[in-house]
């Protein structure tokens, strides 16, 4: 297939510095989870992009000296000369296939904790970055940096700038963004200084353009100098000259670096989830910066569609196309586009599963692409995989996200794939979830892989379904494989001894009945003990249907897991706007139909009790595995039809989120016909 026409703008090569990207897709910095300590992985993470079609690849945030360490998260470092041939590994790897290969040094002032090197922390004025989250917190403040500081400061740059340039990297990134390297100094509330170095706009500016300036003369002959600047806090402080202190600090250096990167000064900003951002949501703070250069601007905006692509180009917003979600989803986005294969980008659907990987400290997961982070140890491509014995039939049962990618895989290895689903609609859970309030792109895990499977011969789906163990048997297939999801609980489990008591058979509804339609009496407590995504948004759907809501919780904030995939704030505020009462801190001990009765979790004595009309239970799932126990226990009939393995995936399994069922229906079309135990995992491992 062919480009369409309407997308060659997003194939010409843009100059940054002496080096040329090949096309304008940008793979912005972002960590992947691997530190220094995962070299082969993280090079096999960064190479698949450069092979799908990437035209700039970058590393995640790479500190520059011991003074900015951010452990326990995973950040890379470029210390002394022994670092450099770390970076080397993913050097090469991008750029066997043509990409350009950037690395982001960074320096965290005074936005990090030092726990491990034990560096007194430096900073402007001696005011440290606050975070309200205690793995943020540091209890070891910042010192003032005297003129010594600042030039050991600019040297550390200087030398990190040299290494990555033995390293083989093209670009070479200052970071004066969300608190980091020089971007304290601009801050009017945080540079207090009274040198040359404080008070007036060019002098709080003196610092970044010495770092620009410095490196430049370092390696700027062969390498591109990129500054990574978060505009938006500066973007409300009003200008002596232009409307704002960042349309100056922009003006001022303008044409000085060979490529301005914008984005938040807030990662839960810059990270927001689909449900409360859309595509191009970063527009309000990286349009004004183009006017006022003549070097490349790159920013993100979540972009999955060519068509937004083209319009942030063709309007002067942006020059390279900025992506870290598209491209962790789908990597051979640019390739798709190039050959007119559009409609099989897998695109994000911005859940944020991949941001909690890097809070878990682990290399990156993503619901849609379950093969990264999986490139190195098991050898797995998001687009190739092996082909398998097509003499080989494969019966699926259930077409959730589990069956759909498994039923994608095997199709695509070449076995024979009936999937039969009980419903008329494929999907499952994301079909069903995708119409909570926001969730709407969850609709394209299912999209992508129906759109794939449509048009392969040798997968049959039939709806409308529904298959009992003897309908598997007669089927008689080689592999059975039974994907027919979890259920939500009424019960909950009795903690400390304090139960609710038997609440069946009363007003109590799970999420699975609110989805399937029952309108619950109000007013309505929802108890979440899930802790994720479907406490907060049954509330937000109930309360838009006119019913009255109160959450009531046991953690101490509302959908406390959502701090992993940085929706937390969001989820707090929409509450907050939406009027919805939150009772937090508290363990349902009793449900009588008006009444819940409830327990402080701290104090068991201090109970209380509420009306309502129904009780909403959020908290734990069951699998549906009732199909694959009964055809477990029936070996002998299995081997009469010829089933040789029966096999059971995704949430029928063990629940778990989107992204796990999608990993699990990959997992077992990969492993079909092999032994699928970790033991096959390869392992990074410390070279003594
Ligand atoms: P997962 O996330 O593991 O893919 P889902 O709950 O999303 O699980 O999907 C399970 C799918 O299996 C649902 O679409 C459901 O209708 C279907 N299903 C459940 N039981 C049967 C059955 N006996 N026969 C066919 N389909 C079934
Ligand atoms: Fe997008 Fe979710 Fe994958 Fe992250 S995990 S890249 S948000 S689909």
């Amino acid at each position: 297939m062919t480009r369409n026409p309407r997308y060659d703008i997003l194939f010409e090569p843009v100059r940054i510095g002496p080096v040329t990207a090949r096309n304008r897709f940008y793979q912005v910095p972002h960590a992947l989870g691997t530190g220094n300590q995962m070299p082969h992985t993280r090079a096999a993470m960064r190479e698949v992009r450069a092979e799908g079609g990437w035209g700039v690849v970058n590393t995640g945030y790479c500190s520059i000296h011991p003074s900015s360490d951010d452990t326990p998260l995973p950040y890379c470092r470029m210390w002394d000369d022994e670092d450099i041939k770390v970076h080397s590994l993913m050097v090469d790897a991008v750029h066997r296939h043509g990409a350009l290969a950037g690395v982001e040094l960074w320096h965290g002032n005074s936005g990090v904790g030092n726990r491990l090197t034990r560096v007194t922390p430096v900073s402007v004025s001696g005011i440290s970055f606050s975070g309200s989250y205690a793995g943020w917190i540091s209890l070891t403040k910042s010192r003032t940096m005297d003129r010594q500081d600042i030039r050991e400061f600019r040297r550390w740059h200087v030398d990190a700038a040299r290494r990555a340039r033995s390293a083989g990297f093209d670009i070479i990134y200052i970071y004066a963004g969300m608190g980091y390297g020089p971007y304290q100094f601009l801050l009017p509330w945080m540079n207090k200084r009274t040198d040359e170095y404080g008070g007036s706009l060019p002098n709080r500016v003196r610092l970044m353009r010495e770092i620009i300036e410095e490196v430049k003369e370092e390696v700027g002959q062969t390498c591109g100098v990129a500054v990574r600047f978060s505009p938006d806090e500066l973007l409300k402080v009003p200008g002596e000259t232009l409307q704002t202190e960042a349309h100056e600090i922009i003006s001022l250096l303008s044409d000085l670096p060979d490529l301005w990167d914008v984005k938040a000064s807030r990662w839960t900003v810059e990270t927001a989830s689909a449900r409360f951002a859309g595509q191009g949501a970063h527009e309000p703070w990286n349009s004004f910066v183009k006017p006022l250069t003549s070097k490349p601007v790159v920013g993100v905006g979540r972009f999955t569609s060519p068509d937004e692509m083209v319009s942030q180009v063709k309007r002067g917003i942006l020059d390279l196309i900025g992506a870290a979600r598209p491209s962790i989803a789908d990597p051979f986005l640019p390739n798709k586009i190039n050959q007119g294969r559009e409609d099989e980008i897998r695109e994000c659907i911005g859940c944020n599963i991949c941001v909690s990987s890097y809070h878990d400290g682990v290399p990156v997961r993503c619901t849609q692409n379950p093969t990264m982070g999986e490139e190195w140890r098991r050898g797995w491509h998001p687009e190739d995989i092996p082909n398998g014995d097509p003499e080989k039939s494969v019966l699926i049962v259930g077409a959730g996200p589990s069956g759909l990618e498994c039923a994608r895989a095997l199709g695509q290895r070449g076995y024979a794939v009936t999937v039969a689903e009980a419903r008329d609609e494929l999907g499952g859970r994301v079909t069903i979830e995708s119409k909570l309030p926001g969730l709407a792109t969850w609709a394209r895990v299912r999209d992508y892989r129906t759109n794939l499977i449509q048009v392969m011969g040798n997968v049959d789906i039939y709806r409308g379904s529904p298959l009992s163990a003897a309908d598997v048997i007669d089927f008689a297939c080689d592999h059975a494989i039974i994907a027919t999801g979890a259920h939500w609980i009424r019960e909950f489990p009795d903690v400390d001894g304090n139960s609710a008591g038997d609440i069946t058979g009363k007003t109590v509804y799970t999420p699975d009945d609110i989805l399937s339609g029952a309108t619950p009496e109000g007013p309505v407590i929802i108890y979440d003990f899930d802790h994720y995504y479907m406490g907060n948004c049954l509330a937000e759907l109930l309360h838009r249907r006119g019913i009255e809501v109160t959450l009531v919780t046991p953690a101490s904030t509302v959908s406390a897991w959502t701090f992993m995939n940085n929706e937390l704030a969001d989820i707090r505020a929409r509450m907050i706007e939406l009027g919805i009462e939150l009772l937090l801190e508290h363990r349902l001990t009793g449900f009588d139909k008006q009444m819940v009765r409830l327990a402080n979790v701290h104090d068991i004595d201090a109970v209380r009790s509420i009306e309502c009309g129904s009780l909403v239970m959020v908290g734990v799932r069951s699998a549906n595995d009732g199909l694959y126990r009964e055809l477990k226990s029936m070996p002998g009939e299995m081997a009469d039809a010829g089933i040789q393995a029966l096999h059971h995936i995704g949430d029928c399994r063990a629940p778990g989120a989107i992204a796990h069922a999608v990993y699990s229906g990959h997992e077992c079309a990969r492993g079909i016909d092999a032994d699928g135990s970790v033991d096959t995992f390869r392992w990074e491992r410390p070279v003594l």
